[in-house]
């Protein structure tokens, strides 16, 4: 089991290539153990009419291999398009709840139009109870995974959602706050295109981060749902820095970026030794080319930062 994420910013990519950087982050996974694999990549599909925002899954039992030459098909898509800003996901399945096949094999969906798409590591424990209260609120399922409950969840969350402008960090926020078990999740959407959402709970899960240009930080500060961010920065630049300058909440100023997600970091280290190791319930969220991280609450004595490290 492996997750891979690729979300290039301002940096043209064609289709082709795109595909080659999802599969070959798979590939690097590969030793984890799987049975299935698929990606999910921006439409259109030549296939579907008027379907500029779509997103098109791609899923098959078996190995990567056979993922790849299914990719290599030129008939539903074109591989030339070019893309100045995408976000595809990617991952490799070792089946813990419904047999290797491709309709339970990640990306898992919240519904047939693929509004909110999740490659999952790990097991979620509570999926039944989920799975039932979901279903009564007339959210049909179609796979036997665990995994299914979560997009199904963060479409009601959406559905359900009190402004227009709620954004995606914040519903992927309220759904963990139903999960138990174990996670590393990436989300895609159409509601929130060129945006990516990752978070983790005692599944593994690293950010690797690539530009051309000098990255304006070291640190990235967490921003707190409680308003704890601010006086947690202050105290820290108080302590460390006489002369604090306005804190950056993020990575990427706008500027030509490119973010990796993997479950390990043999799978970024041939694009970049710029990481960012995620805690705990970290959710990461990347809008604009910005990457910023976010979390519930504060914990006790937690340094309200995450560093960029330099893998050697
Ligand atoms: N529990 C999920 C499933 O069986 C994810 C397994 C994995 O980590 O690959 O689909």
């Amino acid at each position: 089991c492996g997750i891979f994420a690729y979300l290039n910013y301002r940096v043209p990519r064609t289709r082709k290539e795109i595909f080659e950087t999802l599969v070959r982050g798979l590939l690097r996974l590969e030793y984890r153990g799987y049975d299935s694999a698929g990606i999910a990549v921006d439409g259109p599909r030549k296939d579907v009419k008027d379907d500029n925002n779509s997103i098109c899954l791609i899923k098959k039992k078996g190995k990567v291999k056979a993922l790849d030459e299914e990719l290599d098909k030129k008939d539903s898509v074109d591989l030339d398009e070019v893309f100045d800003t995408h976000f595809g996901i990617a991952h490799t399945r070792w089946a813990t709840h419904g047999e290797p096949s491709a309709v339970n094999s990640h990306p898992q969906r919240s519904d047939k139009d693929n509004e909110f798409v999740v490659i999952h590591n790990g097991i979620i424990t509570n999926y039944k109870e989920l799975k039932k209260y979901l279903s009564s609120k007339g959210y049909e399922f179609e796979s036997e995974t665990d995994t299914e409950v979560i997009p199904k969840l963060i479409k009601y969350v959406y559905d359900n959602r009190e402004s227009e402008d709620v954004s995606f960090s914040t519903l992927v926020e309220r759904v963990i706050q139903q999960l138990e078990g174990a996670f590393a999740l990436v989300f895609k959407s159409i509601h929130f295109p060129g945006e990516a959402v990752a978070t983790r709970r005692g599944s593994p899960l690293l950010i690797g981060v690539r530009s051309k240009y000098e990255l304006s930080t070291e640190q990235i500060p967490i921003q707190y749902n409680s308003g704890h961010f601010k006086e947690a920065l202050q105290e820290k630049n108080s302590r460390n820095r006489s002369d604090s300058t306005t804190a950056l909440h993020s990575v990427g100023d706008g500027k030509a970026v490119e973010y990796y997600f993997a479950s390990d970091a043999s799978a970024i280290i041939e694009h970049t030794n710029k990481v960012i190791y995620l805690e705990d319930d970290d959710i990461a969220a990347v809008a604009e080319g910005k990457l910023s991280l976010h979390r519930i609450s504060r914990l006790a004595g937690e340094d309200p930062v995450r560093a960029i490290q330099t893998l050697q």
